[in-house]
């Protein structure tokens, strides 16, 4: 049986990866509006990844004695300056997003919750890929200019 104070936690977490992916399906449809139908589609899978983390900790929930909840959701943004802006913009949400993992392992320890410590320790380890990612395409994007845009449109497009 999991805490009502690691279930509240978990809960908010919930919201926050439902958050996120309501910021990248907005980030989709921006670049679906400018013709980047390959930066589109890398963000639809990246929203539809954000969901399924959503349902995985929901899942959890109820598989230990809890009670998933869908909250309110702040509106996202829909506009960026730039193609680099909105990838910026990635990399700042998903180190942000780490921190608000480690904050909920924090919880789950201080519950003395090891099952949960456990499960949650695997999106600690996804997010070091999160960062990453989106590192080397804001990086790819500073080196190559123009060009570079037109191939990373090309490449992310055939993310699956
Ligand atoms: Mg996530």
């Amino acid at each position: 049986m999991i805490s009502s104070k690691l279930q509240d936690a978990i809960n908010a977490q919930i919201g926050a990866e439902m958050w996120s992916a309501n910021l990248y399906l907005s980030m989709s449809y921006y670049f679906g509006a400018k013709g980047y139908e390959g930066f589109a589609k890398w963000m639809k899978a990246q929203a539809n990844e954000e969901n399924e983390h959503a349902e995985e900790m929901a899942q959890y929930l109820m598989k230990r004695g809890g009670q998933a909840k869908v909250g309110a959701l702040e509106a996202v943004p829909q506009e960026w300056e730039s193609p680099l802006a909105v990838f910026e913009h990635v990399y700042q949400h998903e180190c942000h997003v780490s921190q608000l993992i480690d904050a909920l392992v924090d919880v789950a320890a201080a519950e003395n919750d090891k099952a949960s410590q456990d499960f949650l320790w695997g999106f600690v380890r996804e997010q070091v890929e999160e960062e990453a990612t989106a590192q080397g395409i804001v990086d790819k994007m500073k080196l190559g200019g123009a060009s570079a845009l037109y191939h990373l449109n090309a490449e992310l497009g055939t993310r699956k």
